[in-house]
């Protein structure tokens, strides 16, 4: 492991200003995947700011919807009570990531942040574009059996693992960021990135910024809600393909859609124009196959991952007749 300074923050802007005064560093909390990044040489930050001392760990009622601090752990907010009432859907999708001793150390602004689990990045002997930019991508004609069917570049096609991230994608929040330059407020679909020509930057956070909170506002999709991972263990592995859905019905009407869905690109992945192709339609299995077929539109699989497109639509409607109490 490469020597490191360790700086303990016990405010934010403390914080912001370690990190400011060494390129390179990273801030620290639970630091589930950091760590192992750091010990396997795939990441070497000259300095770690901890910042598990911030009072940035509360879940609060605001006007409008909740705030959730960057530092509530995962398994605090998955068994929040107003998390449970309010947005189940998060708290499922909270209780399928990791495992959990993971859960009880992860917290949610890193679970938004964590890296991609392609294994090419972890390989220091193989090329990866994302660790090592202009390196070449390994997985492009290797084996991609996990990677991308959206919005994959010819750069890189790894896709973004947090089980989270695609509830909040779905449930529209938005991330309270603080930095060098003041505090700004970024929609969730705008956080992540795909990688284009560029996929060593998984987010649009500039240099030195921290996020502090999550928004998320109040819906009507507490009752008909559900998030669906599909995984090889059930013990712990990240997601093959999972799906975030949430209904509001009127009668057996479909008023309203969110859909999102976890392991098919860089980014948790929306689909706006199914949740479209589902209002005013029944909420049966013939208008969920027909949404997930909308759904599936441009995408791309590469020599591996093509059980992703029949994967892909079938825990679609799956997730959509357990949200809509169908299964
Ligand atoms: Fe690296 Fe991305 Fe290629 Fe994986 S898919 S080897 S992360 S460039």
């Amino acid at each position: 492991m490469n020597p490191f300074q360790y700086v303990r923050a016990g405010k934010t802007k403390a914080a912001i200003e370690a990190i400011g005064r060494e390129p390179g560093a990273q801030f620290i909390a639970g630091g589930t995947n950091l760590l192992d990044l750091m010990k396997r040489g795939v990441m070497a930050p000259p300095r770690l700011v901890d910042i598990n001392s911030l009072p940035l760990a509360r879940i609060e009622r605001q006007s409008g919807g909740l705030r959730i601090g960057a530092l509530a752990l995962n398994s605090a907010v998955a068994e929040d009570a107003l998390v449970r009432e309010r947005l189940p859907l998060l708290a499922q999708a909270l209780s399928a990531g990791a495992s959990p001793q993971l859960r009880n150390m992860a917290t949610v602004g890193g679970n938004m942040l964590q890296r991609t689990r392609c294994p090419y990045f972890y390989d220091l002997a193989m090329p990866c574009n994302k660790r090592e930019p202009g390196s070449g991508c390994g997985a492009l004609e290797g084996y991609n059996r996990m990677h991308a069917i959206f919005g994959a570049s010819d750069q890189c096609i790894a896709v973004h693992p947090s089980d989270m991230s695609v509830a909040l994608a779905a449930l529209d929040a938005a991330v309270l960021v603080t930095g060098p330059r003041g505090e700004r407020r970024l929609a969730f679909a705008d956080l992540h990135r795909l990688p284009g020509d560029t996929p060593q930057r998984d987010t649009n956070l500039e240099p030195g910024e921290l996020i502090v909170a999550v928004d998320v506002p109040d819906n009507a999709f507490t009752r008909h809600a559900h998030y669906l991972k599909v995984r090889e263990r059930a013990s712990y592995a990240f997601a093959l393909v999972s799906v975030a859905a949430a209904l509001e019905l009127e009668g057996s009407t479909i008023k309203a859609a969110r859909l999102a869905m976890g392991g098919v690109a860089h980014k948790p992945w929306r689909l706006p124009e199914a949740e479209q192709a589902l209002v005013g339609q029944p909420a049966t299995e013939a208008s969920f196959r027909r949404a997930a077929e909308v759904a599936m539109r441009g995408a791309k699989a590469f020599k591996h991952n093509a059980y992703k497109l029949k994967l892909g639509p079938n825990a679609l409607v799956q997730a959509l007749k357990n949200a809509a109490g169908l299964a």
